[in-house]
């Protein structure tokens, strides 16, 4: 029987109280995983894992999440900034607030999220170091809207194509260390955050997508497992897989 290595494995999802966020938890947890789910609401823990209340904006709140997961679950292999939001307006109308909460939560976020994970992986993985090592990996949730911007997004998009670029060079930084870095650029997906899209704007989308719908969050969960997997994708680095129902750049 063929697996993808994630069994015992102890990975990190932020936002993972509901939509994409919970469903990869759920999904890494049926691989075995022990999963650890942060976000500014309460959430479920996942069998085996655990949940708790995190700030991706606050870099002291994900360091003392570090401290405590690999306290309570074990060293730490993988990490996926999962936390976003919107805040959409035309440029002409964008308010500071709505630039500088973007940015914080969607590019800020995924900086201090990853990287009091990424010291402790660095630390463990040192080639000059003795004992066990079993590499890491970083998985970041950007955007198609990343990849080719959208209407009334120029925000949302500048974040969501600034880590993309975070990854690449993260990437770079990991190799001699065994840590992977890579990021997914959904296309539309249902969830609550899309939910709130009218449904007039809804359907012109729709209308683009090749496939003839949204996508569902399993179905970014699964490339998010595919990414963390060290059997599936070990030489995969700095790379970014689009799951957009063919909705190309
Ligand atoms: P949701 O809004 O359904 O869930 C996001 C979760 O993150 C919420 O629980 C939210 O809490 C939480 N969150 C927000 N701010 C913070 C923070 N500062 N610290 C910790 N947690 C926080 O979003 P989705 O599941 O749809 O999206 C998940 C990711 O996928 C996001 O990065 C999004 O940008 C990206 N994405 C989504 C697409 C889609 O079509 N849905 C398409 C492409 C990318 P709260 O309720 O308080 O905001």
């Amino acid at each position: 029987m063929l697996s993808l290595g994630l069994e015992g494995k102890v990975v990190v999802v932020t936002g993972g109280a509901r939509g994409i966020g919970a469903t990869i938890a759920k999904i890494l947890t049926d691989l075995g995983a022990k999963v650890a789910c942060l976000d500014v609401i309460d959430g479920e823990a996942p069998e085996g894992g655990l949940a708790m209340k995190a700030d991706v904006t606050k870099l002291a709140d994900m360091e003392a999440a570090a401290e405590k997961i690999e306290a309570e679950l074990g060293p730490v292999y993988g990490v996926v900034a999962n936390a976003g939001i919107t805040r959409d307006n035309l440029f002409h109308k964008l308010t500071e607030d709505d630039w500088d909460k973007v940015i914080d939560v969607n590019l800020k976020g995924v900086k201090n999220t990853i990287q009091p994970f990424f010291i402790k992986m660095r630390d463990r993985n040192d080639p000059k170091k003795e004992g066990p090592k079993d590499g890491g990996s970083v998985v970041a949730i950007s955007s198609i809207s990343g990849d080719r911007g959208n209407f009334g997004q120029t925000n949302y998009s500048a974040t969501k194509a600034a880590v993309i670029g975070m990854m690449k060079s993260l990437a770079f930084e990991g190799a001699r260390f065994q840590i992977r870095a890579n990021a997914i650029a959904p296309g539309f997906i249902n969830t609550e955050m899309t939910a709130k899209i009218p449904d007039k704007v809804k359907e012109k989308i729709t209308a683009e997508i090749p496939f003839g719908r949204f996508g569902e969050p399993e179905e970014i969960a699964w490339a998010v497992a595919f990414l963390l997997s060290p059997v599936a994708s070990s030489y995969v680095s700095g790379q970014v897989l689009r799951v957009n129902g063919a909705h190309h750049t």
